[in-house]
């Protein structure tokens, strides 16, 4: 008998090995899918709150070895909200053509309106506008450029604006603080700053609205680009969630069909095997023996071939469904990679000034709040002071915006070189800076500021052949008990306020 039963217990054997071979493909796979979720939530971490909160649930539950069944819910709801995210971008594009289209139906009501202009108008409302998809939030400043471009036609309509030299100036100065407040990608940025070195005061107002111009097209196209990108990527997040959604169904669908037939040809295997040992016992004859054993074993030996046949089928459904899911998964972990860099460039230039490259007003009003807040916990040594550039405009009306922009990159660097690491440096705006100096007090402060003084009196400036001194004026206090953010500010302003009118060029301190 040992004999006979030999080929059953091999087909066994094989019939459990393929069983343990699916077993560990499968916890391939859910290993494949936690790895991805992980990547997936970290990498979607800060854009929507609630899909990351989903998304922590879904790899939890992935970790936790959940079923598939119990998995689907959760790939559902992040789809749901995926949608969502959509839709909101959606909506922030058609607010932000509605508000294109107003400013643009208002800009072309504007009567005396050049033709080049006009043409130049209506193109940029027709074509490239229509197109802007925004994802950041360039929408504030395209209002602006918008209506600032609105205001310099109404100044172009009356006679007397192209010699008014104040006018002029205002609108120089506001087209050039606009243009500082754009953050954008590395080209849209070096076209930008060639734009602007284009705009000087003397610029008639017309050059003015084609430099607005020109701008407003560079932002679109940026905007353009950004959101596309972002597109892009949602939509291959969804399109991927989805297959694995579907996927995960249908497997879960198919491996429960499966194990019914499973079960029944295991019951109709053990049946027979039952039925063998039972007739061998009750077998007379040798022949008769022999027929029962042939016969039975025919049968049963169908039944491995079915059952063989059964699970190389879950094999394969299970491989190309998978690696299907795989080809995807690897897909967007590339636009993941992309979409994350821009948007880590997003976030770290936006705290950066794109003129000087220092940390900008939002960096350091967010430093401030913070140290003040630690010294609310546990008072200790904070000085605070204001730098402000002496006679600034004079540079730009002596040598022109493009000397004052070198003038203040200049003035930056040799600023963050003479700082100490610990200090915290920053472009307030325009001409002016702001240094926090943790753990200095405002007596141990005034040598390093006066030096900081000093060093940017000597920088030898040299215009158009000549030796130029530029100077700073410093106003400097400590933070003390019951400080607000706007007290502490404001005396230090006060002490800034003090040296230049006292003759510029010097620290002045308030206690
Ligand atoms: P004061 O000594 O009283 O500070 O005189 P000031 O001329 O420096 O002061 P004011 O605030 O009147 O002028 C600051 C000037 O700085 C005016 C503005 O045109 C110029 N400015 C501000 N931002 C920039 C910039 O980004 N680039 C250039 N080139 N000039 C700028
Ligand atoms: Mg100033
Ligand atoms: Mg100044």
């Amino acid at each position: 008998m040992s004999e006979r039963s030999n080929p059953t217990d091999k087909k066994l054997k094989q019939a459990i090995d393929a069983r343990m071979a699916i077993e560990s493909a499968r916890k391939h796979q859910v290993d494949i899918l936690c790895d991805f979720a992980a990547k997936l939530s970290l990498s979607c971490k800060g854009l929507d709150i609630e899909l990351d909160n989903r998304l922590a649930k879904f790899r939890s539950a992935l970790n936790k070895g959940m079923s598939f069944e119990d998995l689907s819910p959760l790939v559902s709801e992040t789809l749901i909200l995926l949608k969502n995210q959509e839709s909101i971008q959606q909506a922030q594009q058609r607010d932000l053509f509605n508000s294109v289209q107003n400013a643009g139906k208002q800009l072309q009501k504007t009567k005396g309106l050049p033709d080049d202009t006009r043409r130049a108008l209506r193109n940029l409302l027709d074509q490239e506008i229509n197109n802007v998809q925004s994802t950041h939030g360039y929408i504030p400043l395209l209002d602006q450029l918008i209506l600032f471009y609105h205001e310099a036609l109404l100044t172009k309509q009356d006679p007397q604006a192209d010699n008014q030299r104040p006018v002029k100036q205002a609108r120089a100065k506001k087209l050039l603080e606009l243009a500082n407040e754009l953050i954008l990608e590395e080209e849209a940025t070096l076209q930008i700053n060639s734009i602007k070195n284009n705009i000087t005061e003397s610029d008639t107002i017309d050059a003015l609205l084609d430099v607005a111009i020109n701008i407003i097209e560079v932002v679109v196209k940026n905007i353009s680009k950004e959101r596309k990108s972002a597109q892009s990527f949602l939509v291959s997040l969804n399109q991927t969630l989805e297959d694995l959604h579907n996927s995960i169904v249908s497997t879960s669908r198919h491996s429960k069909s499966m194990s019914i037939e499973f079960d029944s040809l295991n019951k109709s295997i053990e049946l027979k095997i039952k039925n063998l040992n039972e007739q061998t016992q009750k077998a007379t004859s040798i022949s008769s023996l022999k027929e029962l054993v042939d016969n039975e074993l025919k049968s049963l030996s169908e039944d491995f071939l079915a059952k063989e046949k059964l699970e190389r089928k879950d094999r394969e459904m299970l491989s190309t469904s998978f690696s299907e899911i795989n080809k995807r998964i690897v897909t967007l972990e590339d636009k993941l990679t992309t979409y994350k860099k821009r948007l880590n460039e997003q976030r770290f230039k936006s705290l950066l000034d794109g003129l000087t490259k220092l940390p900008n007003r939002a960096a350091f009003d967010e430093r401030y709040n913070h140290e003040m807040h630690l010294f609310n916990v546990q008072p200790s040594d904070v000085t605070l002071a204001v730098i402000d550039v002496d006679h600034f405009k004079s540079i730009n009306d002596r040598f022109g915006h493009t000397a004052g922009d070198i003038t203040l990159q200049v003035i930056s660097k040799a600023l963050q070189k003479s700082v100490r690491k610990s200090d915290f440096i920053a472009r307030y705006g325009g001409e002016e800076f702001v240094l926090l100096m943790p753990g200095v007090s405002l007596e141990n402060a005034t040598l390093p500021l006066d030096k900081v003084r000093k060093v940017i009196k000597n920088i030898p400036f040299k215009f158009r052949e000549k030796q130029i001194e530029i100077t700073i004026s410093v106003g400097a206090t400590q933070f003390k008990k019951g400080d607000t953010l706007l007290k502490a500010f404001d005396r230090a302003d006060d002490a800034l306020y003090e040296a230049k009118n006292s003759g510029r060029d010097r620290l002045c301190t308030s206690k």
